[in-house]
């Protein structure tokens, strides 16, 4: 699993806890998400090679789907290098590697 995966895995994590009140395991929508989210970075054409789905050029979520995602990234981002400090910080050097001085969580 790569970075971007785990990423995502965390946020809806932390937003299904929050908004949903389940601990542990995601509740049935949020698994949806996870799951469309996994598939569309499984078909992303920049594959390991990409600067995050923040900065990807490729608007590849459908519109609902992107909706839903960008809420998920707007709660949980700010929340991340407290809840998960190493992930967050793996992100944002990924980010930075790729020549954008401020990581973010947010999708375009
Ligand atoms: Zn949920």
């Amino acid at each position: 699993m790569n970075t971007e995966q785990k990423t995502i895995i965390a946020m809806i994590k932390i937003f299904c806890e929050y908004h949903h009140k389940t601990h542990g395991s995601l509740c049935e929508e949020c698994n949806k998400l996870q799951e469309y989210a996994f598939y569309r970075l499984k078909k992303c054409p920049y594959a390991n090679n990409k600067p995050t789905c923040s900065r990807c050029p490729v608007h590849c979520y459908e519109k609902i789907k992107k909706e839903e995602i960008k809420a998920v990234m707007r709660f949980a981002g700010p929340r991340m290098p407290f809840k998960h400090p190493i992930l967050a910080l793996k992100h944002s050097l990924q980010d930075k590697k790729n020549g954008h001085k401020n990581a973010r969580f947010i999708l375009n």
